[in-house]
């Protein structure tokens, strides 16, 4: 295809703004998905991704559209919304000339419309603005329209008005694409240069690798090699999505498809990644390419411990379509084998673990989750702790936590809720702007450890829901940390050690005491829980001992019902962890594990 008759963009929206449902009105409109296939979200395919009503992996349609007389090629590409993956959308941003920002006209700006506003102005993209769900008796376009347009500058009379529910504007909406957005700009006689926004795992066919041709041609059964790392690969099918697969000759400037080389293994087609030839290759790679890193830790267990290999093989599919995914094998005194695991965030971790429990059928305990701290040691030594139990112990010169920088969008009576919430969790206001009378921007930086437990349902209980939060990490602060280790009769439960600020380290032991003294049963002997800064306790509960033992009950006389309360011990003794001497209940641990 001639590269002036490309039109390359992608639909940018905040969670809920309709993105998936705008896509789908132009997969129908523009004929590439008949109507009787049509179902809604036909991009979101994973289970989770339907279920939660969420796009995780990005996909790229390529699509039909006369303007005017002229037939036009357009490539949509449909990014993940989620603050978890902003690298994956920064990449599909690249991948395009403009993009349609899409907001709810009922709803206006949200936290993620900035964060992924901004990501399109970092890449130069021509924005197009658009009000969806103007169908709704909710909707205040006006309003909204002229928020926006003070947003990017622009005149209100320039923000388009859709309704992705009943297809209402979507036509000129595709006419103004192929007007606004520029044509891809490459060489053609250079040696083939395409960048990887997205790649995925097929059972069939081994990974998918999308790509965007920038300079050159790549053919069928050309020989190719990744930049970053050097991998050598003959390229067994190009082509492209349409929505299907659909095999091709090649790809050329401008153009988007999808590659597969037979590998099986994401991290082998990294997102972010210059495809060039093996021999006579592009020799820059085209933008930084990042390795995702992960930013929060948690401790993944088996319920039943005869699980773990189960467990272990489902990381290792999951890790062959999630270039993201970390893990290793981790023993736990209290939960058994297990692994830890590292993800790039909470929501990264929530999918992860629904995945294991759904499609491979596991019972999963998960510790608390956790970010990853810094730590260096008078003499010198630094040491990276991703699990709270082994933070160093000894003379600790200095430590540092991971910290984001906030966007918190709300209506402004929130205000004042929003600023003692970021209060209590060591924020610093960083600035405040009102996007219009009512709505105000807050800016804070914020440590990521107090984001991952439970930030965002309290934001959303002192909001009323009202309040929309995006963040991205920026680098790493000093902080006065300390570890709170859980001891019961003098040993240590290490599923419960937690790194905490020391001015909430108090608090923090005497809940999880009092916690676990509800939770674990009564032994032969008296057992203290202790919360313990090294050898400083700072919170002491005790669980009593029993008089009697459970067979004083049956008055030495009944024999059946004796042996019965003997099974039923046993039965009970199964799904006992010790801790030294203390004979702890699973259930126990998982309910201290979990939130409030
Ligand atoms: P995404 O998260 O941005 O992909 O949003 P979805 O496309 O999943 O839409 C979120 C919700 O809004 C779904 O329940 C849609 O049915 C609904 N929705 C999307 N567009 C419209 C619209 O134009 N009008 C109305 N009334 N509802 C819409
Ligand atoms: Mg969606």
């Amino acid at each position: 295809t001639d590269p002036a008759l490309i039109r390359n963009f992608c639909i940018i929206a905040h969670i809920d703004h309709g993105k998936s449902t705008l896509a789908d009105r132009m997969l129908q409109l523009t004929g590439v998905v008949e109507q009787r296939q049509m179902r809604a979200q036909y991009l979101d395919r994973m289970d989770i991704e339907r279920e939660r009503g969420i796009t995780i992996k990005s996909q790229a349609v390529r699509m039909p559209w006369a303007a005017g007389d002229t037939a036009h090629v357009l490539n949509m590409i449909d990014t993940p919304g989620h603050v978890d993956f902003t690298y994956e959308v920064s990449r599909s941003l690249a991948a395009c000339e403009g993009c349609v920002l899409l907001v709810d006209a009922a709803q206006g700006i949200e936290a993620q419309t900035l964060a992924n506003l901004y990501l399109a102005m970092e890449n130069d993209l021509t924005i197009i603005p658009v009000l969806n769900k103007i169908d709704l008796p909710a909707a205040q376009p006006d309003k909204f329209a002229a928020e926006l347009a003070h947003l990017i500058g622009c005149d209100p009379g320039d923000v388009l008005r859709v309704s992705a529910k009943t297809g209402e504007g979507v036509e000129a909406l595709l006419d103004e694409v192929v007007r606004q957005v520029p044509a891809p700009v490459g060489v053609a006689d250079a040696p083939a240069r395409a960048m990887i926004f997205d790649s995925v795992y097929d059972a069939y066919r081994g990974v998918v690798t999308y790509v965007k041709v920038v300079d050159g041609r790549l053919g069928h059964r050309d020989r190719i090699a990744m930049m970053s790392t050097g991998a050598t690969h003959e390229l067994l099918e190009i082509g492209v999505n349409s929505p299907e697969m659909t095999p091709a000759d090649g790809l050329s400037v401008g153009e988007v498809g999808y590659l597969i080389t037979g590998v099986k293994d994401v991290r082998q087609s990294k997102v972010g990644d210059t495809v060039t030839f093996q021999r006579g290759g592009a020799t820059e790679a085209l933008g930084g390419y990042k390795d995702p890193k992960p930013m929060v830790f948690s401790g993944i267990y088996p319920i039943d411990g005869s699980d773990y290999p189960a467990l272990r093989d489902a990381l290792e599919k999951l890790q062959l379509n999630d270039a993201a995914l970390v893990y290793e094998p981790e023993t736990s005194a209290a939960l058994g084998f297990g692994f830890r695991v590292g993800f790039l965030g909470l929501l990264h971790l929530e999918v992860i673990r629904e995945r294991l429990e759904r499609e491979f059928g596991l019972d999963l305990i998960a510790t608390a989750p956790n970010v990853v701290y810094g730590v260096t040691m008078e003499d010198g030594v630094e040491h990276t702790v991703t699990n709270p139990s082994e933070f160093p112990v000894g003379k600790v010169a200095d430590v540092r936590e991971p910290v984001v920088r906030a966007t918190l969008i709300a209506p402004s009576e929130y205000i004042g809720a929003i600023m003692e919430l970021c209060q209590t969790r060591r924020g610093v206001m960083k600035g405040m702007d009102y996007l219009s009378e009512e709505r105000v921007e807050l800016r804070y930086t914020l440590p990521l450890a107090e984001i991952v437990f439970d930030f965002f349902d309290a934001l959303k209980s002192k909001t009323r829901g009202y309040a929309s939060l995006d963040y991205e990490p920026t680098g790493e602060q000093a902080a006065a940390l300390v570890k709170v280790d859980i001891l019961l009769h003098g040993d240590k439960v290490d599923a419960f050690s937690a790194i905490v600020h020391k001015d909430k380290a108090y608090a923090y032991g005497v809940k999880m005491a009092a916690k676990l003294r509800e939770l674990i049963p009564r032994q032969q002997f008296e057992v203290p829980i202790q919360a313990a800064i090294g050898s400083r306790v700072i919170a002491r509960e005790t669980v009593r001992a029993i008089r009697k033992d459970v067979l004083s009950k049956c008055y030495g006389g009944d024999i059946s019902r004796k042996r019965k309360l003997l099974e039923k011990q046993k039965e009970g003794k199964k799904r006992m962890k010790m801790v030294g001497r203390v004979e702890v209940p699973q259930e126990a641990f998982i309910a201290a594990l979990s939130s409030d």
